[in-house]
């Protein structure tokens, strides 16, 4: 295990970039081809829009020149050859044709490239993160974050909560108590985002009973006190921004849930682990980030204070 002091003395989120450059470059792919617009371009939209380019080279010169602007090596990717093979007797693509495709790239550009590196992953992992993140698709923190094989341990669940110490068993319990006392990760980082369904499902229950018979409503109504401070201080605003705020809030409320569990709060208390919370917004690609300041934190969910809080834009 690296020292922990050498590493809780400079910012450890420093080393990860909020998305990398080939994201920016899927949104001008999306934006030259005109096939599809707006923040919905997915890799997998990018990709169709691509075989459809493939297929009228030749014919359309245009087109051409708008595929020029892929990234190269999705440009490599698409050989005549690969396309023919994704091709279903049906006409319909194979759902896992990219999914091979993009592990034989990783298995090509990374593992046998860093062989060394993952010989050691094989024999144990040493993460310095715990990440809890959203189970939304669009917030995989590894994409947005470049987290690398073996950086962190990684719960995803809906809208990134954090169950009370007191209730029943959970994957995110497990996940807690395994990171923090077997792997002993150093840094704990709660990610919400925009446009969280999670948030918008638990603002939309009328009460708790609403929950009765809902796995969602009786999973996310352990965010009703992100919910009732939302309710206090922004119920003014319309619905939509009244979820945003609560999308936070939530943060909040789980970073401070995790003071209750007693192995954590011990850990933040003597320096050894540091509580952080993180804020995607994946409609302008902006991330927030700061960190809990514990010495001046009470330890429920109205009394957290923050600090080394940065913006990355
Ligand atoms: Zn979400």
């Amino acid at each position: 295990m690296a020292s922990m002091s050498s590493s809780l003395s400079r910012d450890p989120l420093s080393s990860l970039s909020p998305l990398p450059n080939s994201s920016k470059d899927y949104s001008k792919v999306a934006s030259g081809t005109l096939t599809f617009s707006g923040y919905r371009s997915t890799l997998s939209k990018v990709e169709e829009a691509h075989l459809r380019i493939a297929s009228s080279f030749g014919r359309n010169p245009k087109s051409r020149l708008e595929a020029s602007k892929e990234p190269l090596g999705l440009t490599q990717e698409h050989s005549s050859t690969e396309l023919e093979q994704q091709e279903k007797p049906g006409g319909s693509l194979d759902p896992f044709s990219p999914l091979k495709r993009r592990f034989l790239r990783f298995k090509r550009e990374q593992f046998l490239e860093n062989q060394v590196r993952f010989k050691d992953l094989a024999e144990a992992q040493e993460p310095k993160f715990l990440v809890i993140a959203c189970a939304d698709s669009r917030v995989c923190p590894s994409a947005i974050l470049g987290i690398q094989p073996g950086e962190a341990f990684t719960v995803r669940n809906i809208a990134n909560l954090v169950p009370p110490f007191e209730s029943g068993p959970s994957e995110t319990k497990a996940a807690l108590e395994f990171s923090v006392n077997t792997l002993q990760v150093q840094n704990i980082l709660v990610i919400g985002h925009s446009r969280c369904g999670g948030i918008r499902a638990l603002m939309s229950m009328q009460d708790e009973i609403d929950a009765n018979g809902s796995f969602i409503k009786e999973w996310v109504v352990i965010g009703k006190n992100a919910k009732l401070r939302t309710k206090d201080v922004a119920s003014k605003l319309s619905f939509d921004h009244q979820c945003s705020h609560c999308e936070k809030e939530s943060i909040k409320q789980s970073m401070m849930r995790l003071l209750t569990y007693p192995w954590i709060d011990e850990k933040v208390k003597n320096g050894f682990l540091s509580i952080h919370g993180g804020y995607y917004d994946f409609v302008d690609c902006t991330f927030e980030k700061w960190t809990l300041d514990y010495g001046w934190s009470s330890k429920d969910d109205s009394g957290l204070l923050t600090k080394d809080h940065s913006f990355w834009s």
